[in-house]
């Protein structure tokens, strides 16, 4: 069997997991490119292919004039994998769907210059049909490359559906409340190895929730056990979680 194409595109982002992935270095992902060949990547590449077996999107919907773009992508890509936190769910992006003033807040008297035109932060998924997500902010690469790595040994990769808890316990990591500090390492979907917490850094979620979070015990344990104030605690849980929440519309 040839090597697999694959091409990398861009939406709404910071392209934080386009510098990630561009960082690769190690082991893991040299040997990965023996069975890869790149053949769309605007982060690194003048070239365009009519077609691959894998796309990479990052970043959001969040313009409709972005869809035909989306649309043409899923035609030519056997796979479709979105990945980064924006590209995902929404990412932080979807933040200013719970502010309606915030290109006043963030640009004043600028706001209304077409070029800021956009509408609510959505998932790539919003749009077209995603095969596979990579989910974190930015994306964990280990993550991508064992996605890649069961896609070409034909088989179904398996997404983490359980909290990053179950991560921390694992690496005997002393709990953050333990610190009195705050987590939301409860309602996390893991897959990144419980990396911030065992790095003394809370939780924040940047891997969106589990399945059927328990919102309403978050916002509680975040007053009750960090001190947070009704707001804070609302504020927080949503940081990165804002389409993935009850009360997203
Ligand atoms: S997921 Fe995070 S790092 Fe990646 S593009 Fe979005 S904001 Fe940037
Ligand atoms: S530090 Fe966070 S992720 Fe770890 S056990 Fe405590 S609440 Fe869970
Ligand atoms: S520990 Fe939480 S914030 Fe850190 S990478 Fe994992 S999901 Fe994201």
């Amino acid at each position: 069997m040839g090597k697999a194409k694959v091409a990398f595109f861009d939406f709404t982002s910071c392209e934080g997991c386009q510098i990630e992935l561009t960082n690769y270095g190690d082991a893991a992902f040299l040997e990965l490119l023996n069975h890869i060949e790149i053949v769309e990547f605007r982060e690194a590449m003048s070239e365009r292919a009519p077609s691959f077996d894998i796309a990479f999107i990052e970043g959001s919907f969040t313009r409709e004039a972005d869809r035909e773009r989306l649309e043409d992508i899923r035609k030519r890509a056997a796979v479709v994998i979105a990945y980064g936190a924006c590209a995902a769910t929404g990412g932080v992006n979807a933040l200013k769907n719970h502010q309606p003033d915030y290109k006043e807040a963030v640009y004043g008297k600028d706001a209304g210059q077409p070029h800021l035109d956009s509408s609510k932060a959505l998932p790539i998924s919003a749009a077209i049909k995603v095969d596979y997500k990579v989910y974190g902010c930015p994306m964990d690469k280990y993550e991508l490359l064992r996605i890649v790595s069961h896609l070409l040994h034909g088989k179904t990769p398996v997404i983490p559906n359980y909290p990053v808890c179950v991560e921390c316990k694992r690496r005997e990591v002393v709990c953050r409340y333990d610190d009195n500090d705050h987590c939301m390492g409860q309602v996390a979907r893991a897959g990144c190895g419980a990396i911030c917490t065992a790095d003394g850094i809370p939780c924040e979620a940047c891997r969106g929730f589990v399945d059927h979070p328990n919102e309403e015990a978050l916002v509680k344990v975040l007053k009750e056990r960090a001190g947070f104030t009704d707001s804070r605690a609302q504020s927080k849980s949503r940081m990165f979680t804002a389409n993935l929440r009850s009360d997203a519309k």
